[in-house]
């Protein structure tokens, strides 16, 4: 690590793979406000885009799981036909594109998206889940061939929600398997809800040969993490920076959970910004992201919401860089990292090593007068 920082309109050019970021929190603040106009949803807390934007960051930054989510139900609120739908999964993945990536992996939960958009006097009607699925796998389908990108979405559960409504998403994911969709995970507080609860959903998807990924480890410690791995079989886990809570850092001593996360290769999902804004971590520069990189972890970098926590898959490379001296060698390494642990097929993830990334970080590297990268070690 180490190297004389790379500036943020340089970084955008470096290849990037997102596993995890949220479909209704990576809204563009001028999109929220035409589909609210469409929808005549009057509930918007400002009228214009950038005091829109200040309040979406200013509400999500408390340091508390809770109150970061309570965002959302304005951005729910205007996801409520085909088309606010279709839209904003095109334009999730039109500004990823933009910023340099590859391959992204967008979540959400379909059933909040079938309230329909009457309450405030509009006319449309409540969608099926069926529909929401089709809506945001035509904004994917859309962008993926305007801006050659790799995509799949991802169904999410929720924590609060009942264990036959989990099982009902899993249900609805595996529908869609042939069409994009390519996960089912666990979402919302972690504390008082455990991943165990849900555990008949996650053996259905398992047991279908299906990827799973869970949000563990962000406002729950390790025992969170343990759940999500035996109890719901977790081939990922969302953020899971509280696996550190298994080690005993002076010593580098590793307890038998962050020991198996290590040797097992256990992707972590981790979000710079949001665990900060979140409370998962005190600070980013107490966040545990630098050491798990150094010490082996498969670490990855998302950014879990645009929209809520004012950020992009740039600024979280950028955030690596500046708090843990993160050089662009180490920034290819994490999104390989990425790449190897997508959900997508085994061939499409070795082509997009070989045929995107590499060669992109290879030649900003030229562009940068940077040495060629140093050969991998063992620790990716
Ligand atoms: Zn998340």
């Amino acid at each position: 690590m180490s190297a004389a920082p790379i500036a943020l309109d340089q970084l955008r050019r470096a290849p990037k793979v997102e596993l995890h970021r949220h479909l209704d929190g990576s809204l563009r603040p001028a999109t929220v406000l035409e589909l609210a106009r469409d929808a005549r949803y009057d509930k918007l807390p400002e009228r214009d885009a950038d005091a829109l934007a200040r309040w979406f960051a200013r509400a999500s930054d408390r340091q508390s799981l809770p109150l970061y989510l309570a965002g959302f139900e304005h951005t729910i609120a205007v996801m409520q036909s085909a088309d606010a739908l279709e839209r904003v999964a095109f334009e999730a993945l039109e500004d990823f594109a933009r910023d340099g990536g590859v391959y992204c992996e967008l979540r959400f939960a379909p059933h909040f998206h079938t309230r329909g958009v009457g309450e405030n006097g509009a006319t449309s009607r409540a969608l099926d889940q069926r529909d929401v699925m089709r809506a945001v796998i035509r904004g994917c389908e859309h962008a993926a061939r305007e801006y050659g990108l790799g995509w799949g979405v991802i169904v999410c559960a929720l924590r609060h929600e009942s264990p036959d409504r989990s099982l009902a998403q899993a249900e609805l994911a595996l529908e869609f398997r042939e069409h994009g969709c390519v996960g089912f995970d666990l979402a919302g507080e972690e504390d008082g809800f455990p991943a165990a609860d849900h555990q008949r959903a996650f053996e259905l998807a398992r047991k279908a040969n299906f990827s799973v990924t869970v949000h563990a480890g962000e406002s729950f410690g390790p025992k969170s993490i343990w759940q999500a791995l035996h109890h719901c079989g977790a081939h990922r886990i969302g953020h899971g920076v509280r696996i550190v809570e298994d080690v005993a850092r002076e010593l580098d001593e590793l307890g038998p959970l962050a020991r198996y996360v290590l040797d097992k290769r256990v992707p972590l999902e981790i979000c710079l910004s949001s665990n900060v804004q979140t409370g998962a971590v005190p600070s980013l520069a107490a966040h545990p992201f630098g050491f798990l990189l150094r010490r082996g972890f498969r670490v990855t970098l998302s950014s879990d919401n645009t929209l809520m926590s004012a950020t992009d898959a740039s600024r979280e490379y950028a955030l690596a860089q500046r708090a843990f001296g993160c050089t662009l060698d180490d920034l290819e390494r994490v999104t390989i990292n990425a790449m190897k642990s997508a959900f997508a097929p085994w061939e499409e993830r070795v082509r997009l090593i070989y045929e995107r990334i590499k060669p992109g970080y290879a030649k900003l590297r030229g562009e940068l007068g940077l040495p060629p990268r140093a050969p991998y070690g063992s620790r990716t």
